[in-house]
């Protein structure tokens, strides 16, 4: 019997099955999911079995010389999502099968000594309406059984006293057991809250979405419904619905949403049916939770883009929450984009899929309008609560009244006001803005690439670069629009901020929540906690706070330069920036004092400015689409992107030249004209050095898949022949980031 192994190095060179001889002894524990042990290339190295068949020559082939654990670790459907995650984004198959199988081998059960309630009285705890102290305790028990006497005692803020009495009556035992590592304290019982009843809207779109998850047909839902319409109870309706018919269900949020409260919310709905994966729990914890999962014990994954994995193996219902959000793109092998792949995994099983967002990605809202998915509206809030007020100030008006701060005056008394009221403000910087663009601070004209339609980035060495195409000149003296000197250079940062604010309005208490602030583990939540319990009045940060935070005493929200990320060097900017700023926005007047939202910019009639002030989703897809499909950008076409990057400059360019002539070539035999494929570049990428690696980029651009696929393939398969193992090749066949 011969095996065909997979062995695991992530390598396009070896991105092939080796046939190995199953031993006699080990004839019983090899089936396609093992994980053995193999010897490759005068090392022993784990691989995974994919099938059995005859080797083409039996003379060399080894044998395996362990099978590494008690089952199979992946199963066919598995495999094949694997096979598929591998060919839809030409990654080597074993990065896209380590993806598929998830934290399995990243910790292990864990056995401990420690108190544990007793099973007999679990179900029927007893009355301890006298002893306060003892039901802390055994409440305390119940969530976190396993602990220590002591420890026990401590998680209730008990005596000990209190726990012996428990062990005493026998509710607590003695003993060894598996201690599920759950980070979240759950009650064994779930609170039985009614859910709400549901409004007009949110009732015809369950109706619809249980219907088809009543018909078990696979269909993609579009929720498009504005902040704080009530989405989340549709999704609670549909999940509840999805168990009721026995299936099971995965709802994935972004990383950055998924927040105590979004967790809250869940566990109070489904109790301990819920799992819940995402990148903060340690080993140990996604281990346990993963493995409820795969026994079944959990029947709703609530997680980040990787929780599409889990091994549910009937997900009737796949949710995907703000379904626009960035973070669903993973950025290292394999690059699948999570909406995609849910979108192929819910065709496969015969899925409902529920895309939710307030502001659709273009993708999406195209493909409803299409009719490829069936387009549900939230228009109205719940309670039909306004949305907040937003106020386009216009800094170039600023400037001529000779104000040359950070701060508008409207902002500034705004914040005033606010403080005086004693209530909180968000002063938000979008720092995603990359680098230094060049902005006449006149007439607002940001200068571009006359190739590419993205702005340049200004370098010290006084030349501003088009990172697409190479185009470039020198920053001019004066605006070759309207011939004012006043160029400016953007790129001011939190930090600055920060000290502006507290130089303006002493005594307020700032707070400052960025990448550098929350580096340490649980910070985040801390400055966040904090600012919630009023300790701050002022919160000063990037896109990290533009995200599920709900603070009711939240009535203002300050957007200090809406431009940054306008002129980002990427087609995307505008998008980006509109979902930025509805969100933004969306984080004022939350709560009963309702609130206003005000935005500073250079360009106040940009569309994606004046569709965040007025709201007007549908208003910014319209535009944007007409600039997507003049460009034939998508969703008019799709995009693959080839990274090459080394530490020698001349070498990376010299590869990526070669590469795109071979492309040409490729692309020219077929001839289709605009159908055709279609190259931006190769240029350097906007961040052209990355720790002493140079980066070189190309993209391609075609309306049809599958010329794109087979053009990329082939360029891959030529970069294994030219380039040197100096040089490192990314390919990305979904690209989100082009930086
Ligand atoms: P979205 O996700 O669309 O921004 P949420 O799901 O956060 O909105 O809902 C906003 C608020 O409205 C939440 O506090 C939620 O509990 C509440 N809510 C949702 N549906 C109803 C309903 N049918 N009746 C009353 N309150 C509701
Ligand atoms: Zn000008
Ligand atoms: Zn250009």
């Amino acid at each position: 019997m011969y095996a065909e192994v997979l062995v695991e190095l992530p390598a396009r060179q070896v991105d092939r099955a080796f046939h190995y001889l199953v031993p006699a002894q080990l004839k019983d524990q090899v089936a396609v999911g093992s994980r053995v042990q193999v010897p490759f290339r005068r090392q022993k190295l784990p691989g995974y079995v994919i099938g059995f068949s005859s080797p083409p020559q039996l003379d060399q082939v080894k044998e395996i010389s362990a099978v590494l654990d008690k089952g199979p670790v992946f199963d066919a459907r598995q495999l094949a999502f694997a096979r598929w995650l591998a060919g839809y984004y030409l990654c080597p198959l074993v990065s896209a099968l380590q993806a598929v199988i998830g934290p399995r081998f990243s910790g292990a059960p864990r056995r401990v000594r420690g108190l544990w309630p007793a099973d007999a009285h679990v179900q029927n705890p007893p009355d301890f309406s006298r002893a306060p102290a003892q039901e802390k305790a055994w409440r305390a028990a119940l969530a976190r059984p396993g602990l220590s006497r002591r420890a026990l005692a401590a998680a209730a803020g008990v005596s000990a006293a209190a726990v012996d009495a428990l062990a005493a009556k026998g509710l607590l035992l003695v003993r060894e057991g598996v201690k599920t590592r759950s980070p979240y304290q759950v009650e064994t019982r779930e609170r039985q809250l009614a859910p709400p009843p549901l409004t007009c809207e949110q009732e015809k779109a369950v109706e619809e979405i249980c219907a088809a998850l009543q018909a078990a047909e696979h269909r993609v839902f579009l929720l498009y419904g504005v902040t704080g319409s009530g989405k989340t109870e549709v999704y609670c309706r549909s999940i509840a619905q999805a168990l009721a018919l026995g299936r099971r269900a995965i709802v994935l949020v972004p990383e950055i949403a998924l927040t105590a409260q979004m967790i809250e919310t869940f566990l109070s709905r489904f109790g301990r049916r819920v799992a819940v994966l995402h990148s903060r729990l340690s080993d140990g914890e996604r281990y346990d939770e993963w493995m409820r999962v795969a026994q079944g014990e959990a029947s709703v994954v609530l997680g980040a883009r990787s929780a599409l994995f889990a091994p549910l193996d009937d997900p009737g219902l796949i949710i995907i929450d703000e379904e626009h959000e960035f973070s669903y793109k993973q950025e290292e092998t394999p690059r699948y984009h999570a909406r995609t792949a849910a979108l192929h995994l819910a065709r496969e099983r015969g899925a409902v899929v529920v895309l939710g967002s307030a502001t659709p990605s273009l993708e999406s809202f195209y493909a409803a309008g299409e009719g490829s998915y069936r387009l549900l509206r939230l228009d109205e809030r719940i309670d039909k609560r306004p949305l907040p007020d937003v106020r386009v100030v216009d800094m170039r008006e600023e400037l001529r009244r000779g104000n040359k701060g950070l701060f508008s005056r409207t902002l500034l008394l705004a914040v005033q006001r606010t403080l005086a009221r004693g209530e909180q403000a968000i002063l938000f910087l979008n720092r995603r803005g990359f680098s230094t663009i060049v902005v006449c601070r006149e007439c607002g004209l940001v200068l571009k690439c006359p190739h590419c339609d993205v702005s340049l980035t200004y370098h010290t060495n006084g030349r501003m670069l088009c990172h697409y195409c190479r185009y470039t000149a020198p920053a001019p003296a004066f605006c070759p629009d309207c011939r004012s000197r006043q160029i400016g250079y953007f790129g001011a940062g939190t930090q600055k901020v920060e000290q502006e604010v507290k130089r303006l309005f002493a005594g307020a208490r700032v707070l400052r929540l960025d990448s550098d602030t929350a580096a340490r583990k649980g910070s985040h939540r801390e400055i966040l906690a904090a600012f919630r319990q009023k300790e701050a009045d002022i919160l000063i940060g990037t896109q990290m706070i533009a995200k599920g935070l709900d603070i009711p005493s939240v009535t203002l929200v300050g957007v200090v330069n809406a431009d940054t990320s306008l002129h980002m060097p990427d087609f995307r900017a505008a998008e980006r920036t509109f979902q930025l700023l509805a969100q933004v926005a969306g984080r004022a007047g939350r709560g009963e004092l309702g609130g206003q939202a005000i935005i500073q910019t250079y360009q106040p009639e940009h569309y994606a400015v004046r569709a965040a002030r007025e709201h007007d989703y549908e208003g910014f897809y319209r535009q944007e689409m007409e600039y997507r499909r003049s460009l034939r950008y998508p969703p008019f076409s799709r995009l693959c992107r080839f990274l090459l990057s080394g530490t020698r400059a001349a070498e990376v360019e010299g590869a990526i030249n070669v590469l795109y002539s071979r492309l040409k070539e490729f692309a020219g035999q077929e001839d289709a004209g605009q159908e055709g494929i279609q190259f931006l570049g190769p240029a350097p990428a906007p961040v052209s050095r990355i720790k002493d690696y140079y980066r070189w980029h190309l993209v391609l651009k075609s309306p049809r898949e599958d010329a794109l696929r087979a053009a990329a393939a082939a360029g891959l398969a030529a970069c294994d022949h030219f380039t040197s193992g100096r040089l490192r090749v990314i390919i990305d066949m979904e690209p989100l980031n082009l930086m």
